[in-house]
C-alpha cells in the first residue's frame, strides 16, 4: 500500500490499495477531515483502468464531505473503491486484506457499505478494523445496512420538491426510478405506500419483473425511461446520467434519486436549470445512509436518525431557498451551504464517552 499527501484544497489523502495475495486493488481517498474522520463507503465495481477507478473515488470522496456537512455529521469526506478481481477470488480474504488497509489510516477513514459490498463484507472488514459500519443490527440502535434510510430521506425530498415545483402530493405522482438496488426498490416501496405510480428500467429483468407484479410499474429501457414525461425522474443506479446526451430528452420536472454523482459535470446542473427542471442535488438527497452510519458510530437510538433523516427534505427546502436568492443552480447553491459549514464548524474530537467510535467492538464482529 502506498500513500501519498496532496496540496490545500484537493484530496488530503490518496490510499492506493495492493494485496497480492487477496487481490485487492483500488483506493482510499481521504478528501477531508476538518470536520472529522472521513466517512464514506466502500465500492467494489469493474474498472476498465486505474485512472477510472481513482476518478470515481475522488469524486465519490469529494460529495461526501459535501453531504456529511449539509447532514450536520461531525464527518468529514472519503470513499473506497475497489477494482473487482479477475475471475474466482476469496471475498472474505478481499475484504480482510481491505481492513488493514484502514486501520493502518488510524481512524482517518470509516467505511461501510456501497455498490456491490454487503453487510457480509462489513463485517470481514471488522475483523480486522474497528473503523467500520453497516454491521449487522444486534441491539435495538442504530446500525445495518443503510439503504433503507437513504431511500427514505430521497422519498423526503421528493415529497418537498414536488411541493415546491409542481404544487402536488405523492399520491397521482408519476415517477420513474432507475435501478432497483438496495436504494431504488425501497424508494419504490415507499412511492408505492404513497399512491405514486411507477415506470421503473433494471438490468436485472427478474427484480424488473418483480416490480410489475407488487408495484404494478411499467418497465421501460433506459433510453425510454430517460424520455418519459414525469413528475419525477429518480437516478438510483450509478453516477453520469444527468449529461449533455440525457439532458435535452429529459421530460421530467424534477429530478430526485439516490445515485451518487449524477451529474457528469457541474455544467449538467446549470442546463438542468436552465431547462427548468429542478434538480435535488444528489449529497443532499441521499444523505440518509450515511446518517444511519453516524448513528451506528455514535450509538444512538433509531429514533435519532429517523428525526434526522426527516429533515432532508427541510434542508432541500433551505438550500432551494438560497438557489432561489442567489440565482444559482441547486447544486451550486448546495456546495456553497456545504463550505460555509465545513468553514464555520469546529471539528469535535470523538473517542470519549456517547462518541465511543467503535461499531465493530459494539456489535461484537470485530
Ligand atoms: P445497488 O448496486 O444495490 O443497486 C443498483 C441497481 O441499479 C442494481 O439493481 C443494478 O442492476 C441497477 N442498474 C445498474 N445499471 C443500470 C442501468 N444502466 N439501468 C438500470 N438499472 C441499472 O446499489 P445501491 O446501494 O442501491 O445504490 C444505488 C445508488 O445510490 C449508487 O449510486 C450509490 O452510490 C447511491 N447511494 C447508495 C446508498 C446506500 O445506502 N446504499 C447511499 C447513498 C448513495
Amino acid at each position: 500500500m502506498s500513500s501519498v499527501v496532496l496540496p490545500k484544497n484537493g484530496p488530503e489523502q490518496i490510499l492506493c490499495l495492493s494485496d497480492e495475495a487477496s487481490g485487492l486493488s483500488g483506493f482510499i481517498v481521504v478528501h477531508s477531515t476538518r470536520l472529522g474522520p472521513a466517512a464514506g463507503g466502500c465500492r467494489l465495481w469493474r474498472y476498465a483502468t486505474d485512472a477510472d477507478a481513482v476518478a470515481d473515488a475522488l469524486r465519490l470522496a469529494e460529495g461526501m464531505t459535501y453531504k456529511n456537512a449539509l447532514a450536520g455529521l461531525p464527518f468529514g469526506g472519503g470513499k473506497a473503491v475497489i477494482r473487482m478481481p479477475a475471475g474466482h477470488f476469496d471475498r472474505a480474504a478481499l475484504f480482510r486484506a481491505f481492513g488493514r488497509a484502514i486501520n493502518d489510516l488510524g481512524g482517518d477513514y470509516i467505511t461501510a457499505e456501497d455498490v456491490g459490498t454487503s453487510v457480509e463484507d462489513m463485517v470481514n472488514v471488522a475483523h480486522e478494523t474497528r473503523f467500520v459500519a453497516g454491521l449487522p443490527q444486534t441491539t435495538p440502535k442504530a446500525g445495518g445496512d443503510p439503504s433503507y434510510w437513504t431511500a427514505r430521506g430521497v422519498f423526503q425530498a421528493m415529497t418537498v420538491a414536488l411541493e415546491r415545483r409542481l404544487g402536488l402530493k405523492l399520491a397521482g405522482a408519476t415517477v420513474a426510478v432507475q435501478g432497483l438496488g438496495n436504494v431504488g426498490w425501497r424508494l419504490c416501496q415507499l412511492l408505492f405506500a404513497a399512491g405514486a405510480r411507477l415506470l421503473v428500467s433494471e438490468i436485472r429483468p427478474d427484480v424488473a419483473a418483480k416490480a410489475v407484479e407488487l408495484f404494478g410499474a411499467t418497465i421501460l429501457s433506459e433510453c425510454e425511461l430517460i424520455q418519459s414525461h414525469v413528475h419525477v425522474f429518480a437516478p438510483c443506479a450509478l453516477g453520469g446520467v444527468i449529461n449533455s446526451t440525457s439532458i435535452p430528452l429529459l421530460n421530467a420536472k424534477i429530478v430526485c434519486g439516490a445515485a451518487n454523482n449524477q451529474l457528469a459535470s457541474s455544467f449538467d446542473g446549470s442546463a438542468l436549470a436552465n431547462r427548468g427542471i429542478l434538480y435535488a442535488p444528489d449529497f443532499l438527497v441521499n444523505a440518509g445512509g450515511i446518517i444511519n452510519v453516524a448513528g451506528e458510530c455514535f450509538g444512538w437510538p433509531q429514533q435519532e436518525v429517523r428525526e434526522r433523516v426527516d429533515l432532508i427534505g427541510i434542508r432541500l427546502a433551505q438550500v432551494l431557498d438560497v438557489a432561489d436568492a442567489k440565482k444559482s443552480a441547486p447544486h451550486e447553491a448546495a456546495i456553497s451551504v456545504a463550505d460555509s459549514i465545513i468553514k464555520n464548524t469546529a471539528r469535535q474530537e470523538l473517542g470519549s464517552g456517547e462518541s465511543d467510535l467503535a461499531p465493530g467492538q459494539r456489535s461484537g464482529v470485530a
